[in-house]
């Protein structure tokens, strides 16, 4: 079993820790907490050794009736790979900390790529990560353009792609974040996030730019990728079909099978979610609207649409196994970790 730390115990953090304990190959041992907050409740619910981030804010988890089981060098210290979900930037800060430990680490999107090195995807590069000490889980929406695109890529080959991100303003749990009622494009062009799939999908030709509005419950993509050759569309939905975490969504079919309603929007994909009763109604696969992908010539249009809180949970099950070669294949470990998190 190896054993699991995570430092940054908030969206990301919690998730992983939950998705952790599904597996049988990997463990919890621990949580770093910063405050006892009320996202605190879960952990301890949940039976997580408490440690506080330093050692001034022991007191505190004391007064508030919390054990703690040390700081976070002592974690680090009993952990055989820490999982950093604290906030983006932050958290390469504890790189030497890990690395005086001897103790592998995987930060998440957040953080750049080049002082980590090797930036993960499962389905696009697993191999890089077999056997790294240090590895970066790449962002939300970089896992949904690395999961679409790469099978694209494999069958046809990619000329270009051109992208727009419609990214949300913050999580639901985000209440000081923004914009309210504003739209507000990334103005350097290209946004980071195009430089940040070829980390994962090397040489791969793609430019986008962004804007934020006022959603809280996912992101949207809309995407123009040029092949080598002419795309058909449907050889292109039964790829994404058989792609796994990548969902394609559609309305209501009638006994017939004939459409008589579309899907609209990103409040009724994580309604399906809910419906579905997948855990904590989050949606780990990237949703495609069925019906809006369509060829002219040599250009794939498609859209879209990412949970941003999941969708990268199993990549980070799948990082550790490729870091510990716990599972050569990358495949073996994708479909083991969506059996434990029940992802079809
Ligand atoms: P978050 O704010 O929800 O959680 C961060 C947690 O870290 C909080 O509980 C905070 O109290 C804690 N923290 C702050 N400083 C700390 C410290 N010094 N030591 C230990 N804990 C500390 O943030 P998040 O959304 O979970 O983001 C974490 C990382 O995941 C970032 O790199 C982010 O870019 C990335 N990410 C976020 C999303 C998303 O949509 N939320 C999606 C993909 C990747």
């Amino acid at each position: 079993m190896i054993k699991v730390g995570i430092n940054g115990y908030g969206t990301i953090g919690k998730r992983v820790a939950e998705a952790v304990t599904l597996q049988d190959d990997m463990e919890i041992v621990g949580v770093v907490k910063t405050k006892p907050t009320y996202e605190l409740r879960g952990a301890l619910d949940a039976g997580f050794p408490v440690f506080a981030s330093t050692k001034s804010k022991v007191d505190f988890f004391e007064e508030m009736g919390v054990k703690v089981s040390g700081v976070t060098e002592d974690l680090v210290e009993i952990a055989d790979v820490i999982i950093d979900c604290t906030p983006g930037k932050l958290g390469v800060n504890n790189m030497d900390m890990y690395r005086k430990a001897g103790t592998k680490a995987i930060w998440q999107g957040g953080e750049k790529h080049a002082p980590i090195g090797v930036s993960f995807n499962a389905l696009t590069n697993y191999s890089s990560s077999i056997n790294a000490d240090f590895v970066r889980v790449v962002s939300c929406n970089t896992t949904g353009l690395g999961r679409t695109l790469y099978p694209l890529r494999q069958k046809y080959g990619i000329d270009n792609v051109q992208a727009v991100m419609v990214r949300r303003s913050g999580d639901p749990k985000d209440s000081d974040r923004g914009p309210l009622n504003s739209i507000e494009p990334v103005l350097s062009v290209p946004s980071h996030h195009g430089p940040d799939v070829q980390t994962i999908m090397h040489g791969i030709n793609i430019q986008t730019m962004a804007v934020k509005v006022p959603t809280t419950i996912m992101h949207v993509h809309c995407i123009i990728a040029e092949l080598d050759s002419e795309p058909n569309v449907d050889e292109i939905l039964g790829m994404w079909e058989s792609t796994p975490r990548v969902n394609l969504v559609e309305g209501f079919l009638n006994k017939d099978g004939d459409k008589i309603r579309n899907l609209p929007g990103t409040a009724e994909i994580m309604e399906l979610a809910r419906d579905a009763l997948y855990t904590r109604g989050d949606l780990n696969q990237i949703a495609v609207w069925k019906d809006g992908v369509h060829a002219f010539g040599k250009k794939l249009y498609y859209y879209q649409a990412i949970h941003q809180e999941s969708d990268v949970i199993p990549e980070n099950i799948d990082a550790i196994r490729a870091m510990f070669n716990l599972e050569s294949d990358n495949m073996a470990s994708i479909l083991k970790t969506n059996k434990a998190l029940g992802i079809d």
